[in-house]
């Protein structure tokens, strides 16, 4: 069995390569994801903890019951429970029976302050499928990076954790997600986004540029990005590679505003990597918006400090 790395929303862990993602929503403090293969499913929930927290194994009841309300059809058995440890943290485990044989793990990260659920579901917890369970629950880390790990559908790359997520879509074509960290105070915003995106089957999409990443930007990305962040321009684009891949870095800004003057700095890596036969283009912004009597501060320095960061993180294939 091969096992891949998911990273998403600060949850970390291994998964057998066949477990494919089939539905996900949501961001850091609630959200849901669902992986499926032909044998199971893992579901994971995660939520805020409630101000007046509960028992872990309250809420381990509580799971039953509800599981009870939901399925009329299906009869659901409790084999086992007991006291046990994710990470760390104290657990607690649910074995169930229904039509699938199930295992649920719950527990509470006070970390990231969220209450996490591990559902598997599997026809049989036979050898293989038992396997799958224990290395998931051993490698799973919900806590404790100062880098977020986004690691999904054969891609992966790092982002601090100050950055959520607030956009994505995740397609058989591609995929893009959009991380945001802002900064509000009352005569200044500033903003920092990643965003991230790649087109499958690039050969067949851009027969006609899929292999020059620099002329594929300017015929087919540069217009998405102006939708997102209005009128920017790119300085020359510098060839360059990228994990052995043909790539092209731009830098680019854009101004706007009167009264309250914004200022924006962009750069961008595009590459076609071959092994995915994927175009990938990512693009790092950090935005200032701020009253016209305040003096423009725009960190420069920090800015190229993250870039860096985001694009030596990121694998291709
Ligand atoms: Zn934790
Ligand atoms: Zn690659």
């Amino acid at each position: 069995m091969k096992f891949v790395k998911v990273g998403w929303n600060g949850i970390l862990f291994e998964t057998p390569e066949d477990l494919r993602l089939l539905s996900e929503r949501g961001n850091f403090k609630t959200g849901y994801m669902r992986l499926e293969s032909e044998n199971g499913i893992l579901e994971i929930k995660w939520d805020p903890i409630p101000k007046r927290a509960k028992t872990i194994s309250e809420v381990a009841s509580e799971f039953i019951k509800q599981l009870g309300k939901k399925s009329k059809k299906t009869e659901i058995s409790v084999r086992k429970t007991k006291a046990t440890s994710v990470f760390k943290h104290d657990a607690s485990y649910i074995s169930l029976k229904t039509n699938m044989e199930e295992s649920v793990y719950l527990w509470y990260c006070n970390e990231s302050n969220r209450i996490i659920i591990c559902h598997f579901a599997f026809r049989s917890m036979d050898e293989p499928s038992r396997m799958v369970v224990e290395r998931v629950m051993d490698t799973l880390k919900c806590h404790g990076e100062d880098a977020n790990i986004w690691s999904l559908l054969g891609f992966s790359f790092k982002a601090p954790s100050t950055f959520l997520l607030s956009e994505r879509k995740m397609t058989v074509g591609g995929s893009h997600l959009i991380l945001v960290e802002s900064k509000l105070t009352p005569y200044k915003e500033t903003r920092r986004e990643i965003f991230f995106q790649y087109y499958s089957m690039a050969n067949l999409l851009f027969k006609d540029d899929y292999k020059d990443p620099a002329k594929w930007m300017e015929n087919n990305y540069i217009k998405n990005l102006k939708r997102r962040y209005g009128k920017l321009e790119f300085q020359k684009v510098e060839p360059c590679r990228f994990r052995r891949h043909i790539a092209a870095i731009q830098k680019g800004a854009s101004k706007s505003g009167f009264l309250s003057r914004g200022k924006s700095l962009y750069n961008n890596l595009t590459w076609y990597c071959s092994k995915s036969n994927r175009i990938y283009s990512v693009t790092v912004s950090s935005h200032v918006r701020k009253m016209f009597f305040l003096k423009h501060e725009l960190d420069e320095e920090a800015f190229e400090k993250l870039t860096k960061e985001v694009f030596s993180s990121i694998r291709c294939h």
